[in-house]
C-alpha cells in the first residue's frame, strides 16, 4: 500500500493517463515525439517489473486533423467520425513507437455502460489480466462512436480512474500540460506553489480546481481532481504530473519531488459503495430538507419518506438516484421505491407511507447500506 512518495518505489500495477493536448499536433495530427516519449517511460516501467495500462485521448483531436475539420463546430456525429479516423492513427503511433522495444500493444475500447454490465465488465477485467500477463500493453479509449450522453465516462480522466480501480492498479498517473495542482494561480500569483501531496481531496482541495473545468486555461483540472477522487477512494494513489517534462514518469517512480501525488484516505468505498457512487446511471434526484440532509451526512441515516421535499425523474425500485438538498448533491443510492409511489408518500412518515401505498416493503426510502456521501468537508 502507497502511503509516502518513497512508496512509489513499490508499484507494481500503473495507469497511464495521456490527455488529446499532449498528443495532438495541428500540422500532423499525432505528435510522434511525445508517443515515442511514453513509450521509452512504458518499456522502462515494464523493465522495472511494473504492468502498465495507457489510457489515450486523442482521437477526436488527431481525428479533426486529419479530416480537415480543425476550425468547424462538430456535431455530435462529426465527432463520432472523427473518433473513428483519429483512433487509427492513435494505435498505429502506439504499435509502432513500442515496436522498437520488441512490446505489444492492445487497443481496448470501452463506454461507461461496458463497466455497469456484470458480464462485460468481467471479460473486459479478465481481457486487461491475460494481456499484462502477455506483456502487452492495453491502450485504453472511450468507444466513442458510439457514445451517448447516457454512457459516456465524460472524460478519459475518470475512464482511468475506473480502469485503475478494474484492473486493482495501485496508482493512477494523469499526464497533461501543466506541473500538477496549484494553491493559486501561477499567471496570476507569482508565489503560486505546486502542491507536492494531498493527503485528503478535500473541499478546499477542490476548490483550488478554480471551480470550473479549466485550471490557468489549460484545461481539466477539475476533472483530473474528480478522478483522483474515484481512484483514492476506491485503494489507487493518484498523480498529475506534466507530461512534457523529460522523463517525468521515470521521476516519478523513482520518487522525485514531481507532480502532485494524491494519497488515499481512511474513507474508502466498498466496491458496491464504488458502484453506487461512480459507475451506476443516476436515473433521478430526490430533494431532502435540512433535517434529513443533516441525518444523512452526519448521523449515518437511511432517507425517510418524510425528509423529501421533491423526486424528478421515473425510475423503478432498485434504481441509483441523487440526494440532494439545497440544489447540491450530497449522496447517491439505491431506491426502495419507483418514482410514481415516491411522489405519493414525500413529506409523510414512514407509517402514513404504508397506509397510502397500501404496502411497507422498505421504512426507508434508501437504506444506509445503499447510499453512499458525495460530499466531503473542509479541512
Ligand atoms: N475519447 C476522447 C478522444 O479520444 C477524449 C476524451 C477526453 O479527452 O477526455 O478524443
Amino acid at each position: 500500500m502507497i502511503q509516502t512518495r518513497q512508496d512509489l518505489s513499490h508499484v507494481q500495477r500503473a495507469i497511464v493517463k495521456i490527455g488529446s493536448s499532449l498528443l495532438t499536433d495541428a500540422n500532423t495530427g499525432i505528435r510522434m515525439s511525445m508517443v515515442e516519449h511514453i513509450a521509452a517511460q512504458v518499456y522502462a516501467m515494464q523493465q522495472a517489473g511494473i504492468q502498465v495500462c495507457i489510457v489515450s485521448s486523442g482521437a477526436v483531436a488527431i481525428g479533426r486533423v486529419h479530416l480537415g475539420w480543425l476550425d468547424k463546430d462538430l456535431s455530435v456525429h462529426e465527432k463520432q467520425a472523427a473518433a473513428a479516423v483519429g483512433q487509427t492513427w492513435l494505435i498505429e503511433a502506439y504499435r509502432q513507437a513500442f515496436a522498437q522495444y520488441d512490446v505489444q500493444v492492445a487497443q481496448m475500447l470501452l463506454t461507461k455502460d461496458d463497466l455497469r454490465h456484470r458480464r462485460r465488465y468481467l471479460n473486459a477485467s479478465n481481457t486487461s489480466e491475460t494481456l499484462f500477463s502477455a506483456g502487452v500493453v492495453p491502450i485504453v479509449n472511450e468507444n466513442d462512436t458510439v457514445m451517448v450522453e447516457e454512457i459516456k465516462f465524460g472524460d478519459n480522466d475518470t475512464l482511468g480512474a475506473l480502469v485503475g480501480l478494474m484492473v486493482h492498479a495501485d496508482l493512477l498517473v494523469m499526464m497533461t500540460d501543466v506541473d500538477g495542482l496549484y494553491d493559486g494561480n501561477p499567471n496570476e500569483h507569482h508565489d503560486a506553489k505546486r502542491c507536492s501531496i494531498i493527503h485528503e481531496l478535500n473541499h478546499d482541495v477542490m476548490a483550488m480546481a478554480g471551480g470550473s473545468d479549466s485550471q490557468f486555461g489549460t484545461g481539466g483540472m477539475l476533472s483530473k481532481l474528480t478522478a483522483a477522487e474515484i481512484a483514492t477512494r476506491g485503494g489507487v494513489v493518484a498523480a498529475i504530473v506534466n507530461g512534457q517534462q523529460q522523463g517525468v514518469l521515470t521521476d516519478l517512480l523513482s520518487v522525485k519531488d514531481v507532480g502532485t501525488l494524491f494519497l488515499c484516505g481512511e474513507d474508502r468505498h466498498s466496491r458496491h459503495q464504488h458502484w453506487i457512487a461512480d459507475v451506476l446511471h443516476v436515473a433521478g434526484q430526490l430533494h431532502v430538507d435540512a433535517g434529513a440532509a443533516q441525518a444523512i451526512i452526519h448521523n449515518g441515516a437511511s432517507l425517510l419518506p418524510i425528509g423529501m421535499r421533491d423526486v424528478q425523474g421515473d425510475f423503478d425500485k432498485g434504481e441509483c438516484v441523487e440526494v440532494l438538498a439545497d440544489a447540491v448533491v450530497i449522496a447517491r443510492g439505491l431506491c426502495n421505491y419507483n418514482s410514481t409511489d415516491l411522489r405519493r408518500v414525500q413529506g409523510l412518515s414512514s407509517q402514513e407511507m404504508a397506509k397510502i401505498l397500501g404496502y411497507k416493503d422498505f421504512t426507508s426510502v434508501i437504506h444506509r447500506d445503499n447510499l453512499v456521501l458525495k460530499i466531503r468537508g473542509n479541512s
